[in-house]
Order: structure tokens, then C-alpha cells, then sequence
């Protein structure tokens, strides 16, 4: 049977057995931010067990992707040295929820194990809890499995918590003996033992208690069954291999790999933990990366990026040089895309992601390695067996080779490493740049606002609806200071009972207006928001008095709010339209959204070329055209949550929340901004720029209305004036311009060939000037040369055809002069060319010098270099 027969035996055994086929989650817990990665079959039934949420059905079947790296279940450093252990798997199980109990679920996987898989019944042991005699007499009477193949297990082994609290039960894993060859030999060798040769294939968790803070277990109403076999494990059972890596879900993707390294998975321990890792990490990064997981230095996307890292390294040890981990994800689409069709048509993304951080990691690795080598021969130098804390941190700060990594070359190399030491560094620095942070005031909220919104002073935003209305001044700060009162002149924050004001938050900057009253008025610059609902209106006093308790009139600037109001809207349309063009992989980043202008951060791996570009200008203009209308509701956020509806990282959710939708479905996203009322207010639409911001981030500035309308119009000024000044009209500047750059090119030519003519000219007949002074051979030049370099050139040229000799040149270029002397080594006993050149160049009005053999210098007065060349040979004369 082929890993596929195997999946789809147990998938079709449970349906047969009114299961619900239930497609895998992704690897991402979308319900549970406190797990890192989904790591087993029943987290997405989560809610079901505690009780939170219901479903139409009570039994479930699922092949569940999941991922053990990072975090409390981490697998990541055994990966490769050991036939069983993966960073990525499948795990199949049968759920019950409130359904069937422990003896439907003992005899379904009796039954599948021995009849479905045709599994050994004389081979296979069963362990059980310590207390839970239930399961035992199951085993044991219903089975027939004999006592003494039926052990008992602690709490260690085989009890299952959620977590401190909550739904836990006793489990009865299967086992299976692979016989004494592959065991470790001892004589207390038996189940439990971490030896290959009693195989635990399948978990059964029974849900049954509910566990209080103290520890109290209280039985559930209705119990539960949660089971878990690991695809992977239970392929190389039944293919009759001992090595995970030996069953067809990995010997594709080992032998590929085998390819490009041009070595044999077999021939070399050593070489074999490679091959397992690069087989095994290039799943993980595939899957990874497909549920939209990017290689960051934080959290998901750090222990992506370890996994690629590490499996770079092992790349290296294979000695492969070229980039070659994102042909390996690419095998692994090629084999898993039926299984999950989400991976190939995320295929280009995948590989792209994969190929950007192998490229961004070469350098540093190779640089990295090395310095790790010497770290350990200093190590091993000192008699040490441990690679310090210290080394670890500068090898991850700086070459970002992170202690996994280092651990791999350690024990190649008998040698361990000092995580704690890591982690103090780690800390430390971390603390550090935290104090640098603190001072910065950013993403606190000042003492002032957090005192007044304790003291529960808040506004009603009124800013979806309306650009001005009636308020109440609830308090006047200056400098950080309530006030009982502001005068005309002074600069001052306000806070109003209701506001129409828009306070900058989620990339949209505050409103600007006026509050105004009672022969009073304040201009308003900017306005933020603290908490959710506390409003700060920012401006300066220009008339009357400011007090707390006076009634005024709100009017925000409506000219600016409608130009941002627009831009924000367009983002939502940009956000859709880079969607639907690029691929579901794009997700907002971060924005500004001003009047004028606005920017727009996505993940994305490469440049958006201009081609694409211009594509998604249209279909934003077409969605503009279409005059789409904007609605919105009122939702609590899982409900909001729920229509699959677009949640911007870098916004914080309340408990109620606004989702915005343009016209039906174009484009659905959780945003607290203002809006257009339809798109066609938008006008037009168009995109400045497109840059890279960080890895895998890019960034889209636009404009629209108006200042789409001058950005256009400058453009065509701009053309207009380069015809004007090119004589011609704008429709024929292309060619005017092309002709000019031939012209050019051919001037350029001409130039090059008369100026190489001219050098050669003056280097044939320069050897006639040569004069005799004291036995040596002298020449002295005024030569015509555009640059110092030029000048040296020169010199050389005559010092090759001279041998011996000191040579003097000259040059004039614009108002400077020039000066070079170069004199050959069997003179420079006698002539010194700095001296001479700094002689020359005070002549000249500057400074020089430089060694013996050759120096440079030159001056402001080009009209005293004939009278300077003329010293020449009085300097030589005198000096001996
Ligand atoms: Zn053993
Ligand atoms: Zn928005």
C-alpha cells in the first residue's frame, strides 16, 4: 500500500462508521493564539471539547497537517539523526464528541489495524492507564488481547491534559514489536522503552474529566475520543521498513536531493542525517509557507527560518553550493499537491519565499561557518567540551546561525553547546533595546490620558456619520497638564463629551477642523486616539477662552477628510485587486493614509513589475467606475471574524467591530476608518511607486482624485518642457531622443579615437626633449591630460620606454595646474620625487608630495607652470 491507500483506508474506514471527513486545518491555530503551530488532530475541535461551540455532526475523521518545531513540543534539534522524528507530519484520527466511548473506539482501531492494514493481531501490545481498569477489561475480554501484552502506564505516559485545567482523560496507546533485531538487546527492554523495537502507532485519548484549579477531576457529561496515528510511522509499518525515511512519503524527495548533491543516501552516516533533514525540512517549509507562515526573526516566521537555515547547512555539508532548498519544496508540491491543492497554487510563492532566504542566508553562512570552526578549535585547544553562550549569540546576531545549527556542527564535533548562556544574552540584549525603546514614547499611552480615561472620561466618535455637530469640552490639557482654562495664543489639547474628529489610528492620520463658540476658537492640527474611545483634539487657541464645561461646535476640515477618506478606501480596493492578481499570499502590512497620498506595506517576495502594476491600476480604475457602493455593520468581532472578512495585523480589535464592504464581496475587511460613500467618489486612481521595505515586504505609494488628476498633469508638463527644450513636439520626442543618443554615441567615438591619436602623438616625439643632468637621463613636459590618472598613465608609459631616468610632467586643466614626477629605482638614492614635487607645487601656488619613486601635486596659479617646469633642472642641479 502507497501512503495514499494508507491515508485513504482510514479516512474511508470511519466514514463507512459515520464520520465526518473533515478537510486538515491549517498550521496556523486560528482559534488558539496560545499554540505556535497546530500540533495534532483535535486542535481544531478545541471548542468543541470545551464546550464553546457545536457542530452538525458528533464524530469526525481527519488527516490533519501539523508541525512540532518551536516551542514546548519542539522535535526540531533530533530531526534527521533518528528514523522517527519530523518537523512536519500527518496525523490521522477518528473524534467522538459526546458520541461513541472507549470500547467502539478500541475495537474500530483493532479492527482497521489488523483488517484494514493486515497487521500481525500475535505482534501488536496495548498500554493503558495505570487506573483505568475500563480499558484494561476491553483489551483483554473484548479483544482478546492476552494480559501480559496489556500494560499499564503512569500518569507521564499515558494521561492527556489540555492544559493545567480544563478536559483531560486516561489514553491506551497501540504498540507494536517489531521483533528483537531491532531492539536494543537489554533485558528490561518492553514497552515504553526508547529503543525502535516496541513502536507506539496510535494513541486513543479518552476525554473524560474536567480537571478544576486545585486538580479536582470531575467526570464530563459526555465524554470524548480523541485519536492520534502519525501517518508517517504507521507507512513504514506497513511498508515494512524500520526508517520513516524509508517509506515512499520521503524516498521521492531523498532521491531528488540525492541528485543534485550527486551523492547516495546509504553510502555515509554522516551524509545520511543530511538527506533525512533536507527531505524533512523542505516539507515543513512547504507546508509552512503555503498557510502563509514568512521567515521573520520572531515568532512563526523564526522557526520557519531556522528550519530553511538548518537545512541549508546540511545543504552545505553535502556540499551542495547553489541555491537548491526551493527545487527540493518544489518536489515536494510535485508529490503532495494532490493530497493539498492548496500547494500548487501556491506554488510560485512557495519557492519564491524559499529561494529569497536561501539567497539572503548564503553569505552569512559561509562567513558564519567559519567562524564556528575557529570557535572550536579554540574550544578544543582549551580542553573545553562546551561552545560558550557567549559564541552563540554573536554567531546568530551576526550570522544569524542559530543555536540549532550550532548544535549540529557541535555534535559532529563531541562537543555541546551552552543554551542557558544563549538565552542570558539573548535577554540581555533584549532588555537593552527595549530601555533605548521606552524613551521613545511611541505605543504607550502618556500618564495624562491613561489617568483621564481611568477617571472614565471618553468621547462618542460621531465621524462615520457626520463632519460636524455640538459638544461639550470635557477637559484642556497644556503640556501634559489639565488646565482650568486656555488662552488665545496657547497651544492645547482638548477633549470633547462627542466628536466628529477622527483620531489617527489603523494608518489613517487624525482629522484637522476647528472647535469653535461663544467668541472662542480653536484651530484643531491633528487629533489622536488613546484606548478605544478616548480622543485628543491637538491646536492652538485663536480667540476667546478655552474652559472645561463650555459648549462648542466641532467642524472637521471636510476638504482634507474627504481626500483621505477617498485614499482609504482605495487601499481596500489596492489590498483586493493585489489579492486577486498576486495571489491570496498578500496581506497588508502596515499603511499611512494622508490627504495627499498614501502608502500601502504587503507581503510579497519579489518586485511587482510594471506590467502587473499597470494591470492593478486597472482593475482598482474598473472597480472605481463601476461606482460601487460602501456599506457597513456593526459586529462583535467573532462575528466579523466569521465572514472571512480581511483582519489587519497591525490594528488592535475591540470587542465590537466595523466591516467594510465594497459593493458584493469585491472587498471585505475589519477597519474602523472613514470612508467613501461609493468608489466612484475616488475618480481615479493611480500608483507612484513600488518599492521593497524588508524582506519579503513591499511598498505601493498612490494617489487619487484630485491629486491623481495634478500627478497626471505634471507628467505631461514634464514632457511638454523636454520637447520645448529638445525643439520638437511631444509626440515626436521619442524619436528626437533616440537620434540625439546615436549622435551622441558617435561623437563619443570620434572623441575617444582623436584623444587616443593625440597620446600616442606626444608619447612618440616626448623622448626627444630628454636632457642629461649629472649623468641622469631627465625629462620635463607640459602635456595635455584631463586627470591625475591620466597624467600617471602617461609617466608610465615614458618610464617604460626611459628605464632609467626622473620624468617631470606637467598639465594644465581648467584654472589648475598639474604636476607628476616619477623617478626609476636605480635614482631614487639621489632624487627624491616628493621633494621635488612639493618644490614645484608651491610654484604653482598648492602642496604635493609623496615617495621617492612617484608624487603628485598641483596648484591654483596654471599660469606659473611653464616658469615651474623651467626650475626643474636647477632643483636636479642642487640637489645631490
Ligand atoms: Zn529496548
Ligand atoms: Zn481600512
Amino acid at each position: 500500500m502507497n501512503f495514499r491507500e494508507i491515508r485513504a483506508k482510514f479516512i474511508d474506514f470511519f466514514k463507512e462508521r459515520g464520520h465526518q471527513v473533515v478537510g486538515s486545518s491549517s498550521l496556523i491555530p486560528r482559534e488558539d493564539p496560545s499554540l505556535l503551530f497546530t500540533n495534532a488532530g483535535m486542535v481544531q475541535f478545541k471548542g468543541l471539547y470545551l464546550g464553546t461551540e457545536r457542530r452538525s455532526y458528533s464524530r469526525a475523521v481527519t488527516s490533519q497537517k501539523c508541525v512540532r518545531a518551536g516551542g514546548k513540543h519542539n522535535d526540531l534539534e533530533n530531526v534527521g539523526y533518528t528514523g522517527r522524528h519530523h518537523t512536519f507530519f500527518e496525523m490521522l484520527g477518528n473524534f467522538s464528541f459526546g458520541d461513541y466511548f472507549k470500547v467502539e473506539a478500541i475495537q474500530w482501531a483493532w479492527e482497521l489495524l489488523t483488517e484494514g492494514y493486515k497487521l500481525p493481531a500475535d505482534k501488536l501490545w496495548a498500554s493503558v492507564y495505570k487506573d483505568d481498569d475500563e480499558a484494561f477489561d476491553i483489551w483483554e475480554k473484548q479483544i482478546g488481547v492476552p494480559a501480559d501484552r496489556i500494560v499499564r502506564l503512569g500518569e507521564k505516559d499515558n494521561f492527556w491534559v489540555m492544559g493545567d485545567t480544563g478536559p483531560c482523560g486516561p489514553c491506551s496507546e497501540i504498540i507494536i514489536d517489531q521483533g528483537e533485531e531491532v531492539g536494543c538487546g537489554r533485558s528490561e527492554c518492553g514497552p515504553g522503552c526508547e529503543c525502535d523495537r516496541y513502536l507506539e502507532i496510535w494513541n486513543l485519548v479518552f476525554t473524560q474529566f474536567d480537571r478544576d484549579p486545585q486538580g479536582n477531576l470531575t467526570p464530563l457529561a459526555s465524554p470524548n475520543i480523541d485519536t492520534g496515528m502519525g501517518l508517517e510511522r504507521i507507512a513504514a509499518v506497513v511498508q515494512g521498513v524500520t526508517s520513516n525515511y524509508d517509506t515512499d512519503l520521503f524516498r521521492d524527495i531523498i532521491s531528488f536531493t540525492e541528485n543534485i548533491a550527486e551523492k547516495r543516501y546509504g553510502d555515509h552516516a554522516r551524509q545520511d542525517v543530511s538527506f533525512r533533514v533536507i527531505s524533512d525540512h523542505s516539507r515543513a517549509a512547504a507546508f509552512l509557507i503555503c498557510d502563509g507562515v514568512l521567515p521573520s526573526n520572531e515568532g512563526r516566521g523564526y522557526v520557519l527560518r531556522r528550519i530553511i537555515r538548518r537545512a541549508l547547512r546540511f545543504g552545505m555539508v553535502l556540499g551542495i553550493r547553489d541555491p537548491f532548498l526551493h527545487r527540493v519544496a518544489g518536489r515536494v508540491i510535485d508529490n503532495m499537491g494532490e493530497d493539498y491543492p492548496e500547494l500548487l497554487s501556491s506554488r510560485g510563492f512557495i519557492e519564491g519565499i524559499t529561494l529569497n532566504e536561501e539567497k539572503r542566508f548564503a553569505a552569512t553562512l559561509y562567513h558564519g561557518m567559519k567562524i564556528l570552526q575557529d570557535s572550536i578549535e579554540e574550544v578544543k585547544e582549551q580542553r573545553e567540551v562546551t561552545i560558550p553562550g557567549a559564541v552563540l549569540f554573536k554567531l546568530y546576531d551576526t550570522y544569524g546561525l542559530s543555536p540549532d545549527i550550532v548544535q549540529d556542527v557541535a555534535r559532529e564535533e563531541n562537543l555541546r553547546v551552552d543554551l542557558e548562556g544563549f538565552d542570558h544574552a539573548m535577554a540581555r540584549q533584549r532588555s537593552m533595546s527595549q530601555e533605548s525603546w521606552k524613551g521613545s514614547g511611541e505605543e504607550e499611552m502618556p500618564a495624562v490620558y491613561r489617568d483621564l480615561a481611568n477617571r472614565g472620561v471618553a468621547s462618542d466618535f460621531l465621524g462615520h456619520e457626520s463632519l460636524a455637530a455640538a459638544a461639550q469640552v470635557t477637559a484642556v490639557l497644556r503640556e501634559a497638564r489639565e488646565v482650568p482654562s486656555a488662552e488665545a495664543g496657547e497651544r492645547v489639547e482638548v477633549i470633547l463629551d462627542r466628536t466628529p474628529f477622527y483620531g489617527e489610528a489603523g494608518g489613517q492620520v487624525g482629522d484637522k477642523g476647528w472647535l469653535s463658540g461663544d467668541g472662542m476658537q480653536v484651530k484643531v492640527t491633528n487629533t489622536l486616539k488613546f484606548g478605544d474611545n478616548l480622543i485628543v483634539h491637538q491646536g492652538e487657541v485663536e480667540q476667546g477662552t478655552l474652559t472645561p464645561g463650555a459648549r462648542v461646535e466641532a467642524r472637521v476640515n471636510e476638504e482634507e477628510r474627504t481626500a483621505t477618506a477617498l485614499n482609504h478606501t482605495a487601499t481596500h480596493l489596492l489590498h483586493a485587486a493585489l489579492r486577486e492578481i498576486l495571489g491570496p499570499h498578500v496581506k497588508q502590512a502596515g499603511s499611512l493614509v494622508l490627504p495627499q497620498r498614501f502608502r500601502f506595506d504587503f507581503s510579497h517576495f519579489s518586485q511587482v513589475d510594471h506590467e502587473t502594476l499597470k494591470e492593478v491600476e486597472s482593475v482598482v480604475n474598473r472597480q472605481i467606475r463601476m461606482n460601487l457602493p460602501l456599506s457597513t455593520q456593526v459586529l462583535s468581532r467573532e462575528e466579523a471574524l466569521k465572514t472571512g472578512a480581511m483582519a489587519i495585523f497591525e490594528e488592535r480589535y475591540g470587542e465590537q467591530v466595523r466591516l467594510v464592504q465594497v459593493g458584493e464581496g469585491v472587498s471585505m475587511e475589519l477597519c474602523g476608518g472613514t470612508h467613501a460613500q461609493r468608489t466612484g467618489d475616488i475618480g481615479f486612481f493611480k500608483v507612484l511607486s513600488e518599492s521593497a521595505v524588508g524582506a519579503n515586504v513591499r511598498r505601493i505609494e498612490a494617489v487619487t482624485g484630485q491629486a491623481a488628476l495634478e500627478y497626471a498633469q505634471s507628467q505631461e508638463d514634464e514632457v511638454r518642457t523636454l520637447a520645448f527644450l529638445l525643439k520638437t513636439s511631444p509626440d515626436q520626442l521619442e524619436d528626437r531622443v533616440e537620434r540625439l543618443l546615436k549622435d551622441q554615441k558617435q561623437k563619443d567615438r570620434e572623441l575617444e579615437s582623436l584623444r587616443a591619436k593625440l597620446l600616442t602623438k606626444q608619447s612618440g616625439d616626448i623622448l626627444e626633449g630628454i636632457r642629461e643632468v649629472q649623468g641622469a637621463k631627465v625629462l620635463v613636459r607640459q602635456v595635455e591630460a584631463e586627470s591625475p590618472k591620466e597624467l600617471r598613465d602617461f609617466a608610465d608609459r615614458v618610464k617604460e620606454k626611459l628605464q632609467s631616468g626622473v620624468i617631470v610632467l606637467g598639465a594644465k586643466k581648467d584654472d589648475k595646474a598639474m604636476l607628476l614626477c616619477m623617478v626609476t629605482d636605480d635614482l631614487v638614492g639621489r632624487f627624491k620625487a616628493g621633494q621635488i614635487i612639493s618644490r614645484l607645487s608651491e610654484m604653482v601656488g598648492g602642496k604635493g608630495g609623496g615617495r621617492p619613486d612617484m608624487a603628485q601635486g598641483g596648484g591654483s596659479k596654471p599660469e606659473e607652470l611653464g616658469r615651474a617646469l623651467e626650475e626643474v633642472v636647477r632643483i636636479l642641479e642642487s640637489s645631490r
